[in-house]
């Protein structure tokens, strides 16, 4: 992969910040759970939690897939379905794979 893009600590839209965890604690909980991705919001703190055992290709997916959460729960309201939610990074991630351009741990 061409460009390789570091997966930040946290992201922010207009205000609000994001915080992005991963590790084995995080790995474990998601297997649990049976999910490769989560979006939380605990009061007004905003975390995004990615399995990092996953392919490289799917953890860039699935990071794509958390930052549109973010922007679904944060700037639309949850209006969004989640179906919409799993096209549009699904998409995304294509677009981006084509041009090389991938989302790293
Ligand atoms: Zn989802």
């Amino acid at each position: 992969m061409k460009h390789e893009i570091k997966i930040p600590r946290q992201i922010k839209l207009y205000e609000l910040i994001c915080l992005i965890k991963h590790g084995e604690a995080i790995t474990t909980e998601l297997q649990k759970q049976k999910c490769y991705g989560m979006f939380l919001k605990d009061k007004n703190v905003r975390h995004i939690w990615l399995d990092v055992s996953q392919s490289s290709s799917d953890l860039s997916d699935t990071f794509i897939h958390e930052c549109l959460e973010f922007i679904n729960q944060s700037t639309l309201g949850g209006e969004l379905k989640h179906r919409d939610i799993v096209a549009i990074s699904h998409g995304l991630h294509q677009i981006l794979e084509q041009l090389r351009i991938r989302f790293v741990k």
